[in-house]
Parts: C-alpha cells; structure tokens; sequence
C-alpha cells in the first residue's frame, strides 16, 4: 500500500493505474466498520482503491470540535492495508488548503437545511474539499455512506451540477448489534452517554416522525437539534441529537433501497 503525504505523490502513484477502474472512499480516519464497508464495496469493483484519510479543518465550526476528533492514523493505515486498499492519500492541511486559498463550491439549498442551519459552511466546506479528492485521483466511482444522507445528497446535486465525471455509490448504514450507527463520535461517548445515544436509532427505527419525536423527547440526558423527514432520494427520517459535548446524526431509508 502507498501512502502520499501530496497531492503529486497520488497523481504519480495512479498514473500508472488509470487503464483500470479506480474507486475512491473519502474518509476523516479513526475508521471503523462503516468506513471499511466503503473499502470492501470499493474494493469489489474496481481494479484500484484509493482512500483519503483527511480532517477537513474547513467542515469544523468550532476549534474545540476540531481538536477532540478522533485520530488514530498508525491504526487506520493498517486497517486500510487489511482491506486491500492500494493508495492512501494522506494529506496535511497546507496541502489542500495551501495559503492563500479562497476558492469554495457550494451547493446552496440540499447545503442549508437540517445539518446546514446547525453548521454554516459545513457543506460548503464538504463539497469543496470532495470536489478537490475528485479532481486529485479522478476516480471512476466515489463511495459514500448512507449515515451521512445529506452528505451523500451534497455530492449527488454537485455531481450532476457540474457534470463530474464520476459514478456515486452509496453503501448503506452499518450499525452496532444494539442499532447505534457506527460513528468515530462514538469513541468520545462515556459508556453512560452511550446507552443515552441508543434513544436515537430506536426513535427513528420506528420510521414515523410523530412517534419518533416523541420517544427522543421523553429520552433522558439528551438534546435534539432536529428530526425530520428530508425528501432525499432515498427519502429519510433524519436526526441530529447532542449528549453532553458529542453531536451525533443518524437516518433511516423510508422507501426505496432498503437498508
Ligand atoms: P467520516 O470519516 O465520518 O467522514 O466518514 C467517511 C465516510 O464513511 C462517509 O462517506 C460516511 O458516510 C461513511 N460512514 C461513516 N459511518 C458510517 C456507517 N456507520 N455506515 C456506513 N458508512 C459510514
């Protein structure tokens, strides 16, 4: 497995790979198995895999939120390599924010509601760096999760938007045995704040919006940023919850695809 630190380090490393396939699965690190879901669907497709390990300094309002996500590199490199993947694209902030930089993509509507109203400029900053990932591996397929349903909507209208020449693939949420959507936030829950964050999967497991509130809301230790139905495509039930210092979101499909 090849690790580039540089946006020309990748290029060298799949210019000699662009006769096949290439998927790539953007990711901010301390993976677990929803990220290695996306590396096992890439890795079953395409003839190369290239994952991007990358926290977005940009999609962060707050610099306490910043600095407490979870980094875990020496470990993700290891668990990338176990899943075939065959260039990992490393980057360090200067590298894709070089000094000076000022040039943002912004998908203005699916990036202003729910997640956006609690976090300007998140999308903005998600479809910026996303659309540079493309424009530095130029995969043939991209690999998102559907826990990030929004997300997944971004990048959707962005791809069509500007016409990027690139297949989205969506690999549905992967969940803990008790229904927990598996999340890196999850390592910054006390095992308390833990069983808390259960209310959110098993309100929205009841896929009515009504019933769901009113599960979240009787839940103890718990506050809810939003729950509502989005009309994306699967439409969802989508929630955003905070127990003590974590934010957690979370979805589930209400037709099409199932989960
Ligand atoms: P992150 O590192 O949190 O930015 O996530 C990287 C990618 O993994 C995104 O496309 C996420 O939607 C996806 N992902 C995160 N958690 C899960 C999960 N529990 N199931 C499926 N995909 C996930």
């Amino acid at each position: 497995m090849n690790v580039a630190r540089t946006i020309a380090e990748t290029r060298a490393a799949l210019e000699k790979r662009r006769s096949g396939a290439i998927g790539l699965a953007p990711t901010m690190g301390a993976l677990h198995e929803g990220h290695l879901a996306l590396l096992h669907a890439a890795r079953a497709e395409n003839e190369t895999v290239v994952m991007s390990l990358f926290v977005n300094p940009a999609q962060f309002a707050e610099s306490s939120d910043l600095a407490r996500y979870p980094r875990a590199e020496a470990r993700d490199l290891e668990l990338a390599a176990d899943a075939g993947v065959d260039v990992v694209f490393a980057p360090s902030r200067d590298e894709m924010y070089p000094p000076g930089f000022q040039t943002w993509v912004d998908v203005t509507e699916v990036g202003s509601i729910l997640e956006g109203q609690f976090r300007p400029g998140h999308f903005r900053a998600v479809a910026t760096v996303v659309l540079k990932l493309f424009s530095i591996v130029r995969p043939t397929r991209a690999y998102f999760g559907q826990k990030d349903a929004q997300q997944v909507e971004v990048i959707r209208t962005l791809i069509r938007d500007l016409a990027l020449d690139v297949e989205l693939r969506v690999v549905p949420t992967v969940r803990d045995p008790d229904g927990l959507a598996l999340s890196s936030r999850n390592a910054l829950l006390s095992p308390n704040e833990r069983r808390r964050a259960l209310a959110l999967s098993r309100a929205l497991a009841t896929r009515d919006r009504e019933q769901a509130l009113a599960e979240l809301t009787s839940a103890n230790g718990l506050e809810i940023d939003y729950l509502e139905v989005a009309d994306f495509d699967p439409p969802v039930l989508a929630g955003a919850v905070r127990i003590g210092s974590t934010r957690l979101i979370d979805n589930v499909v209400l037709e099409g695809e199932a989960e």
